[in-house]
C-alpha cells in the first residue's frame, strides 16, 4: 500500500513536472534583436507568435549613423538571436553585440549573397552596397537565412518555421513578380530616377531602373558642389522630371536640386526603413509596393 501511494505521488508529481516544462517552452518567445525595422519584419513573419522582436534602429529610422544606448546593449545580452544586415550597413553593431558578450546566435542577412560594389568618395575604393534588400529575390536569401537562425535558436519549433517561411517567400516571390510586370510597362528610356542616397542600386538592377543620387551608399557625408551640379546638369539633359525623397533623409537636398534643376518631387520613397504603423509602408511588402507605386505614377508622366 505504501508503495502504491508513492508511486502514484511520484507519477503525479513527474506528471506536473512535465506539463510545467512544456507550458513554460511554448510560452517564453524567443528574443530576437534586428538591426533595423524592415529585419524586425521578416523575423516577425517567419517567427509569428513564437519571437519577441525589438529593432534597435526603428520606423522611418537611419541606421547608417545610429549610436546605440545602453538599452540597446542590454536588449542584445539579454537576446537568444541576432539579426544584422551586414557589409558595413550597420557598422556600430559588430562592435556592440562584442562589447556585450552575445553567445547567442548571430546571423549576417546577407550571408551567400554577392555585393555591388561601389566607391565611395570617402574610401576611394570598392566598398559593398548594403542595401540588398530593394531586390526581392535578396529578401527571399534575407528570410532563408532568418529562418535558419530561428531554427538554430529554437530547434523545438524548427517545423514551424519552416512552414511560416514557406509561406511568406511564396508571398514575396509574387511581390517580386508584380514589381518585374509594373515596371515593365514603362519605356525603358523612362525609367531614370534621382533620390537622396545610393539606396536602389539593386533595385535597379533586377528591376530595370537607373537611379542616381547627390550622396553616396551613406547617409553620413555630404553632398559635394560638384555632384550637385553635375546632377542637375543631367536632370536637364535627360529629361529627368522628379526626383524623390526618402522616408529617412533630410529632403532639403533633394528639394535644392528640384528647384534648382526645374525637377518636381516625385513623391516619397521607403529606402532603409519602414513607415510607422499607420504608415503606407508599415511592412517589407507594403514598402515595395508603395515604392513601386510611386515611381510608376511619376514615371509614366514623361
Ligand atoms: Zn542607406
Amino acid at each position: 500500500m505504501w508503495f502504491l501511494r508513492c508511486l502514484i505521488l511520484s507519477l503525479a508529481l513527474a506528471t506536473a513536472c512535465w506539463t510545467g516544462a512544456n507550458e513554460t517552452a511554448a510560452q517564453t518567445p524567443v528574443k530576437v534583436v534586428v538591426s533595423f525595422s524592415i529585419l524586425a519584419d521578416m523575423v516577425s513573419n517567419v517567427g509569428g507568435d513564437a519571437v519577441q522582436v525589438t529593432a534597435l534602429v526603428g520606423p522611418n529610422g537611419d541606421a547608417h549613423v545610429y549610436q546605440p544606448s545602453p538599452a540597446d546593449a542590454r536588449a542584445i545580452a539579454a537576446a537568444n538571436l541576432i539579426v544584422l544586415n551586414g557589409w558595413g550597413f550597420e557598422g556600430w553593431m559588430p562592435r556592440l553585440i562584442d562589447a556585450t558578450g552575445f553567445t547567442g546566435v548571430r546571423v549576417v542577412a546577407t550571408d551567400g549573397l554577392s555585393p555591388l560594389p561601389r566607391v565611395t568618395r570617402r574610401t576611394q575604393a570598392p566598398t559593398p552596397d548594403p542595401h540588398a534588400w530593394q531586390d526581392v529575390q535578396n529578401a527571399m536569401v534575407y528570410v532563408r537565412n532568418i529562418a535558419r537562425g530561428l531554427s538554430e535558436a529554437d530547434p523545438e519549433r524548427r517545423d514551424d518555421y519552416r512552414v511560416r517561411a514557406d509561406a511568406y517567400l511564396a508571398k514575396l516571390r509574387d511581390l517580386d513578380a508584380w514589381v518585374v510586370a509594373q515596371l515593365s510597362a514603362i519605356p525603358e528610356a523612362k525609367r531614370k530616377v534621382v533620390t537622396a542616397h545610393d539606396a536602389f542600386e539593386y533595385f535597379g538592377r533586377r528591376y530595370g531602373v537607373t537611379f542616381d543620387a547627390p550622396i553616396g551608399l551613406s547617409t553620413d557625408s555630404e553632398a559635394a558642389a560638384k555632384d550637385m551640379a553635375r546632377l542637375i546638369q543631367q536632370i536637364r539633359a535627360e529629361n529627368i522630371r522628379a526626383v524623390f525623397i526618402e522616408n529617412m533623409s533630410d529632403p532639403r537636398l533633394l528639394r535644392q536640386l528640384a528647384s534648382e534643376s526645374g525637377a518636381a518631387i516625385g513623391g516619397k520613397l521607403y529606402s532603409d526603413a519602414l513607415s510607422d504603423p499607420a504608415g503606407p509602408a508599415a511592412s517589407y511588402i507594403e514598402l515595395m509596393q508603395h515604392n513601386v507605386r510611386e515611381l510608376v505614377v511619376a514615371l509614366a508622366k514623361r
